[in-house]
């Protein structure tokens, strides 16, 4: 694990003073919008860009901004899309956003002129370091906001984004105060993503920025803003010759129908992209998948670890991603402390990920209790996204989308390579079946869950020494889950199951039924996402996977499909590279010709 992020996890939020809606920046002394705010964004940004016409066009509009603020100039853009339908995906960033319950403050009050405020709100994401992507208005607007530095952040859009924004609003703090945000490399890493005649607007008419744009490849020009303002620059991309970005492809394959499949499968839909979704059993969802009652829980370390960073945002993205589905919190988890997830660290939890926002909240033993129904012995952390989930119906619904094409009853024994077309591999440890991917060190590991009928079930879901979280009828409960590398006799392991129930809660529990599957892991435990390699390190074109999710499938499914959709489709992932490395099969290739092979994996 990489320990060099420790430090940038977490950020601070933007110390502001709130008038009504509009807040004023105390870090920068400035204001964030002028008097009349809306209307300004379309003077200068909306306008001089050309997005009034451009909202006409079909496909989907990207657009790019420096400095997310108050969220003002994507809300009036996105309510302009929203009215002609036009997709659009806003890519923003800014190095202190505002807080959580700020920005829901002042989105409360907006929302009634700017009705994609209260959904923003919902979706804001806490202050944790790095990109979080958002799916709003029923997918038609994608928001992808990056918490950190602009320099960051157009490194990763150079890297792997291309030449496909159509427009960028400059809106950073005045460039006097904030010299980094108009530096001239932040310009010419700009006029890199731009598709050819992409425009740009900024506020200022300031020399230095009129010339860094040019430098860059904009013509630019000075648009009067009289009587609100002297005037602002605008601009328009003319550099000419270089490629333009990849678009995806129009047909894909998936092999297997639990949720790592489904997940990818419904993210390249969404993206247009015909998608075959190939499945040994009769069913989606007849493997791992199968757990009728299982956790969406981030197990967060905090560690400062790419591990961490994954966990985290996985987290953040998949209880969002749900809730676009319909799926949303209901009962909120409780973690107390277990095994080596000590009072201390879940203390340091709280500590580390607390001031982000309130999607872990601390709680005392009596707050825990009340929120429980039961007596407990400690103070624990609150997670309000965190639920129990029905996988199998969740597959169902992911595969439930006119652009995927759900073939049961076949296993798939053999690929030929080079594909024409994208192959994912979501066959959990078949996976590796397959000659180009036989190196994956990957193993399977049973488990089984138990439905217990409780004289007082619990309120909420408890996260600790496995989970128990309330059945789908009255007076029930699941408790999970056994981890047997060799599997155990199903009498076993409703023994052990029923000992994860607190001491209070054992008598008169019963198991009325149980559910056992195998989870696939991979040898250091972290999933297996992305690109497939030969023995020289090169990638094998247009094959992918998507597996040893372990014990955390619903927290990386989502997160994981998200991510190897847009890299398959040429777009830029929602990840930053210590997650990638961290999943990327490449790490087994790196250390087999070190150590050997493991997990009967082979060259
Ligand atoms: C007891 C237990 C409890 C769990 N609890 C939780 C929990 O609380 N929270 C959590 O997040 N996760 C939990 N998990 C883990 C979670 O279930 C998995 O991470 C997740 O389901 C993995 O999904 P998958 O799609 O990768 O694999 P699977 O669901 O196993 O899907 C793989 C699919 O590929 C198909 N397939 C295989 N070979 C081929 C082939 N050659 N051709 C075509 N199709 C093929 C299979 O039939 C199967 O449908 C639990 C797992 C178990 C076993």
């Amino acid at each position: 694990m990489r320990p060099d992020v420790a430090d940038s996890e977490c950020i601070g939020p933007a110390r502001v003073r709130v008038e009504g809606d509009s807040p004023y920046s105390l870090d920068y002394q400035d204001i964030y919008h002028s008097a009349d705010a809306e209307r300004e964004v379309e003077r200068v940004f909306i306008g001089p860009c050309g997005l009034t016409e451009a909202v006409r066009q079909p496909g989907t509009l990207w657009v790019g901004e420096l400095g997310f603020g108050s969220g003002l100039n994507f809300a009036v853009l996105a309510a302009l899309c929203m009215q002609h339908n036009r997709p659009l995906h806003l890519v923003s960033c800014d190095a202190a956003p505002l807080h959580p319950q700020t920005f829901a403050d002042i989105a409360q009050k907006r929302s009634k002129r700017l009705p994609i405020y209260a959904e923003l709100a919902q979706a804001y994401p806490p202050l944790i370091q790095g990109w979080h992507r958002r799916h709003l208005a029923g997918g038609l607007i994608t928001l992808s906001l990056y918490w950190g530095d602009a320099q960051s952040a157009l490194a990763h859009l150079s890297t792997h984004a291309g030449r496909r924004f159509h427009a960028w609003f400059l809106d950073g703090f005045a460039p006097d105060r904030n010299t980094g945000m108009w530096a001239p490399e932040l310009m010419t890493k700009l006029g890199a993503v731009c598709a050819p005649n992409a425009t740009v607007a900024t506020f200022t008419s300031a020399g230095r920025v009129r010339r860094a744009l040019d430098a860059a490849g904009f013509a630019m020009r000075r648009v009067d803003q009289r009587p609100h303002k002297r005037e602002s620059l605008a601009g328009i991309y003319r550099a000419t010759g270089q490629a333009p970005a990849r678009q995806g492809p129009r047909q894909a394959t998936v092999v297997g129908a639990g949720l790592a499949g489904a997940c990818v499968a419904r993210a390249l839909a969404e993206r247009a992209v015909a998608v075959q979704v190939l499945e040994a059993g009769d069913a989606a969802a007849g493997g791992a998948s199968s757990i009728p009652l299982s956790m969406l829980h981030g197990r967060l370390l905090a560690d400062g670890s790419s591990e961490a960073r994954l966990r985290c945002h996985a987290y953040l993205y998949s209880s969002h991603r749900l809730r676009t589905l319909g799926i949303l919190p209901d009962t909120g988890a409780l973690q107390v402390p277990a095994g080596n997830m000590t009072s201390q660290r879940l203390r340091d939890l709280a500590e580390h990920y607390g001031p982000t926002g309130s999607w872990l909240q601390p709680l005392d033993r009596l707050e825990g209790q009340q929120r429980m129904g039961w007596a407990l012995e400690h103070d624990s952390l609150w997670f309000p996204d965190s639920q129990g989930l029905d996988m199998p119906s969740l597959c169902k619904r992911l595969l439930d989308h006119a652009g995927i094409e759900f073939i049961p009853n076949t296993p798939v024994d053999a690929i030929a390579t080079p594909t024409e077309h994208p192959l994912i591999l979501a066959a959990a440890s078949a996976s590796t079946h397959f000659p180009a991917t036989r190196y994956l060190e990957l193993s399977d590991v049973h488990g089984q869950v138990d439905m217990v009928t409780m004289e007082t079930p619990p309120l909420a879901s408890l996260l600790g020494n496995g989970y128990v979280t309330p059945g789908q009828t009255p007076r029930t409960a699941a408790v999970g889950s056994t981890y047997e590398y060799t599997p155990w006799d199903a009498s076993r392991a409703t023994e052990a199951n029923l000992q994860r129930l607190p001491e209070s809660q054992r008598a008169g529990a019963q198991s009325i039924g149980h559910a056992r599957a195998t989870r696939c892991v991979s040898s250091d435990r972290l999933p297996v996402v992305g690109d497939v390699y030969d023995q020289n390190h090169v990638c094998v074109p247009n094959v992918h996977v998507l597996t040893a999710l372990g014990s955390m499938g619903n927290v990386y499914s989502h997160y994981a499909g998200e991510v190897l959709a847009s890299q398959i489709c040429g777009e830029f992932p929602p990840a930053d590279e210590s997650i990638s490395e961290a999943w990327s099969s490449l790490r087994f290739r790196r250390r087999q010709a070190r150590r050997g092979y493991r997990l009967g994996a082979q060259p």
